[in-house]
């Protein structure tokens, strides 16, 4: 049993999950509150933040993933549990997922429903995120978020509802598992992306487009010294033609042009035009990112030093060449191939 081989790192970082009925709860507080926790193993809290991840800033994502990159490192520890608020935990988990690339457990969770009142469902996330660190079998899968008993990939989840405890989805492909009273339980490899970087470069854009798009504001963003640019296009990959031309003009100077559909769920195939403007599809493999997540990849790879930094042309094979679950140029071990050790 890996419990009696070391401890597990949980970092409380706030959100409604940290909404006790006396005030805010606190790591010791999350640990305590989670039921059916394995007697024998050590898991250590730590107060990251105590913020609404609405509020989170760009700088405290970096020195998380600094955080959790020391804990990888660290022999001892058999993985990081991460409390956090729902708002933004897909960007987090997308943002550790690309700069950490984590091949033991990473598990963030939280709760919609504060942890003070009828039908809290926090208790029930912190044990379900324990055990499946404990269990051991999310190593290899990068950084997941475990809510409602499911599993999900970094990469892969969305929040899909403003308020209920089953609000977390990976569209058509589905969570990569789910949690049991008894076991872990995990069906597929999901998407990953092998990126590594110790900074997010903060001037990538994400611009949904809309009826009558002129492209105004993607000018503006470039007009401000935006490096890169997430393009939320329309259904399976259409894009107005005066965007397709501005997006022509800002990848011809160098600035990363992704795009994805604004559309939740579905594959994507982009118009031709929009292809030879030098706009990248956000696919990996034959899963699309969505723009949150697109948005956190860019920023990790222009974050990177620029000897490490991927050129365009990398960056488009990165995507249209990946396979899911094999995917990057620097061979880190971004497989996934090693599931449950
Ligand atoms: N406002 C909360 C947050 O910190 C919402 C939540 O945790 O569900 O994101």
């Amino acid at each position: 049993m890996q419990g009696a081989r070391g401890y597990i790192q949980l970092l409380a970082t706030g959100g409604t999950i940290s909404i006790g009925p006396d005030g805010p709860l606190r790591a010791k507080n999350m640990i305590k509150m989670a039921r059916r926790l394995p007697a024998e193993i050590p898991v250590r809290g730590e107060d990251f933040a105590t913020i609404h991840s609405s509020s989170i800033t760009i700088a405290q994502i970096e020195s998380l993933s600094a955080r959790v990159r020391t804990a990888m490192d660290d022999d001892h520890c058999l993985g990081v549990v991460i409390t956090h608020g729902t708002d933004t935990m897909e960007e987090t988990a997308a943002a550790l997922e690309s700069m950490v690339h984590p091949e033991k457990p990473v598990v963030l969770t939280g709760a919609m429903v504060p942890s003070k009142d009828r039908g809290a469902d926090g208790p029930d996330n912190v044990a379900d995120a324990i055990a499946c660190v404990n269990e051991g079998s999310v190593g290899g899968l990068g950084v997941v978020v475990v809510l409602h008993q499911r599993i999900h990939a970094a990469l892969e989840v969305t929040k899909g509802h403003t308020t209920c405890p089953d609000s977390f989805t990976s569209g058509d492909a589905g969570p990569v598992g789910w949690v049991t009273p008894s076991s872990v339980e995990i069906v597929r490899t999901p998407m990953r992306a092998a990126l590594t970087s110790t900074k997010l470069d903060q001037t990538v854009a994400l611009i949904r487009l809309v009826a009558g798009d002129t492209g105004r504001l993607i000018e503006l963003a470039l007009n401000d010294g935006y490096r890169g640019l997430v393009v939320e296009c329309m259904g399976a990959g259409n894009v107005p033609a005066p965007v397709i031309e501005i997006c022509r003009r800002a990848s011809e100077a160098g600035v990363i042009v992704l795009t994805t559909s604004r559309v939740p769920a579905g594959p994507m195939e982009l118009w031709p035009s929009a292809g030879t403007a030098g706009m990248i599809p956000a696919v990996l493999g034959k899963a699309r990112l969505s723009g949150l997540a697109a948005r956190m990849l860019l920023m990790t790879a222009l974050g990177a030093e620029p000897d490490q930094r991927l050129s365009g042309k990398q960056l488009s094979d990165l995507f249209i060449g990946a396979s899911p679950g094999k995917i990057g140029p620097m061979e880190q071990g971004g497989t996934t191939e090693s599931l449950g050790e």
